[in-house]
């Protein structure tokens, strides 16, 4: 007698805890009928016991992916093993609003889901029970630290004045478009350039102003790329464009159309009129260069003939004299 007492007591015990654990808990029958939903279930989709109690969960639940769900908890049926669903592969199986203080930018509770099968006296398995972790912390943690991430390395390739790729960057880039060459039988044309008489600028209306030419060749530049074309900040007023798919030829009708844009703006500093030019040199990639820094050296050594032949002009490396 006294044992028995205390089999009820335990009982009482483990219901008790399973109403005020801060997990929700479920067990399903064989076709999906729900047979346990405690409070934290009840709690967090405002539907109680009762209401759910025999139903079939896909019936309660429209948006539970059916035949996901199933193939998911027919394997916990047949193999009598744990099946786990973690927030990243899908981030919640029941949508619930998430009430989070700290978190509370997510909108959904994120859930990390366990499937264990409920395994009688004879062996047979014919319940499962289903646990849902509010992994919402955890997952927003994550997420923000990927997010920072992403944006250092951003900030870690980019040139904080022009807001083109830097130096470092935009050289890797190069490198890998002269190794991407090797392998495929395309051809890229390789665009290094430089504002004429600069140190003029930066003598005659000082430094700040000077900044604001850079700055403003910068969105020139920008604005004339497309997708496809990765431009840099070289060195302080030196720049360099990869386009890909193009011959020289092409190459000079986009340097020339730069060049002439540039040639038209006037940069407005404190109240005076700057004008100013570029020029640019080009050389297209070709088998006979032996590295990328050749075929920087290459395109450097036409922008150099612009400068030495009168400057504002557009020169292509002649791959003739290789
Ligand atoms: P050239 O036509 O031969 O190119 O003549 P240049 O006067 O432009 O000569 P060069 O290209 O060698 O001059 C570069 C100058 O750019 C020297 C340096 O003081 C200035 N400079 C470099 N970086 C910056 C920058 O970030 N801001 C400003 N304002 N000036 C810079
Ligand atoms: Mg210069
Ligand atoms: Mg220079």
């Amino acid at each position: 007698m006294a044992k028995d007492n205390l089999d009820i007591k335990e009982f009482h015990w483990l219901m008790d805890m399973l109403q005020t654990i801060d997990v929700g808990l479920i067990v399903l029958d064989k076709n999906f009928k729900v047979q346990v939903w405690n409070s934290f279930m009840e709690n967090h989709s405002g539907i109680p016991p009762l209401s759910v109690k025999d139903k079939v969960l896909f019936d309660v639940f429209g948006d539970i992916p059916k035949e996901w769900f199933t193939q998911k908890a027919e394997s916990v049926f047949l193999l009598k093993s744990r099946a786990f669903i973690t927030w990243e592969l899908r981030p919640y199986l029941f949508k619930f609003k998430n009430y989070r203080p700290i978190t509370g930018t997510e909108e959904f509770m994120y859930q990390n889901v366990s499937i264990s099968p409920l395994v009688s006296v004879d062996g047979s398995v014919s319940s499962i029970c289903v646990i849902i972790y509010d992994v919402t912390d955890i997952a927003s943690n994550k997420k923000a630290l990927e997010k920072a991430n992403v944006e250092l390395e951003s900030l870690s390739r980019t040139d904080r004045l022009t807001m083109l790729n830097n130096r470092g960057y935009w050289e890797e880039c190069l490198q890998n478009e002269y190794s991407r060459l090797q392998r495929y039988d395309t051809t890229s044309s390789l665009v290094m350039f430089d504002i004429d008489h600069f140190k003029k600028v930066n003598d005659t209306y000082g430094h700040q102003a000077g900044d604001e030419v850079i700055r403003v060749v910068s969105k020139l530049l920008r604005d004339s790329l497309r997708k496809t074309d990765i431009a840099g900040r070289y060195g302080g007023e030196e720049f360099g464009i990869i386009l890909g798919h193009t011959s020289s030829e092409n190459a000079f009708i986009y340097c020339e159309r730069l060049r002439k844009a540039i040639e038209d703006t006037t940069v407005v500093h404190d109240g005076i009129e700057i004008k100013f030019t570029i020029s640019l040199g080009i050389c297209e990639a070709s088998k006979k260069l032996e590295d990328y820094k050749q075929w920087l050296e290459k395109t450097d050594q036409a922008l150099y003939q612009c400068k030495e032949s009168g400057r504002n002009k557009t020169m292509i490396y002649d791959l003739s004299t290789l």
